[in-house]
């Protein structure tokens, strides 16, 4: 009688695909990137811009971009990685070509990084979708990657905000534009309380934060103690 191999089998169950490039990891964690798909993403490193979580240029708190905003609601911003290249390619396959298992990926991602900055931090709260694109996408991928950051940190998230209405893209408008496409935008959803709480509101990008604003006035209005943002990619 012939004996199995014993060795071969225990590695082949802990080869799993590298969600990014689709190649064959030697990893006991699936759904993580791997080594050469990470270090294509560029993670920001500090020190950090407190209106939209990217690099600082100068010597000043903002950056270049942010100094052209009108000034943020909230007191704090963290951005994983910077939306060019492969970061916005990630982005686009998780929001736009139906991946959401990038969820995995991505939020183990935010965990890892965040760590220190998740601890005891507050309440997680995704910015809603319109009920229409939830219904053409399937999916809300702001709340899959919050569920996954949950899980890794013991963070707890809260649905607080609906979206009342639906927006039209925000990159293609003017700044006066922007602010009036988001008029009413976001409510607090009904019988829901933030009073005094600090809210860690994430987005799966921030381009110009107009979006962002909007959904952090909504939850300061409701009594909110801080709002604090945290995003994927930075624009
Ligand atoms: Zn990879
Ligand atoms: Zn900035």
């Amino acid at each position: 009688m012939k004996m199995l191999p014993l060795i071969l089998s225990s590695e082949a169950l802990l080869s799993f695909p590298c969600p990014g490039c689709g190649e064959q990891e030697v990893d006991a964690v699936p759904n993580k990137l791997c080594a050469s798909c990470r270090e294509r993403l560029k993670l920001i490193q500090p020190p950090i811009c407190a209106g939209c979580g990217g690099v600082i240029d100068g010597v000043l708190e903002l950056c270049v971009k942010c100094m052209k905003e009108e000034v943020r609601p909230w007191g704090k911003a963290l951005s994983l990685f910077d939306l060019s290249g492969y970061g916005q390619e990630l982005v686009q396959g998780f929001k736009y070509n139906n991946r959401p298992e990038l969820a995995r990926a991505l939020g183990g991602m935010v965990s890892e990084v965040f760590k220190q900055e998740l601890d005891g931090a507050g309440w997680l709260v995704p910015v809603p979708l319109h009920w229409s694109r939830y219904c053409s996408r399937g999916y809300n991928q702001s709340r899959l990657v919050c569920r996954i950051i949950a899980e890794q940190t013991g963070i707890s998230v809260k649905n607080l905000l609906v979206r009342r209405r639906r927006t039209r893209q925000q990159a293609k408008l003017s700044r006066e534009q922007r602010k009036l496409n988001l008029t009413n935008a976001f409510s607090m959803k009904r019988g829901v309380n933030c009073k005094n709480r600090t809210i860690l509101l994430f987005d799966d990008v921030i381009t110009t934060g107009a979006t962002l604003t909007a959904a952090a006035n909504v939850l300061l209005d409701a009594g909110a103690s801080n709002v604090y943002i945290i995003t994927l990619g930075r624009r």
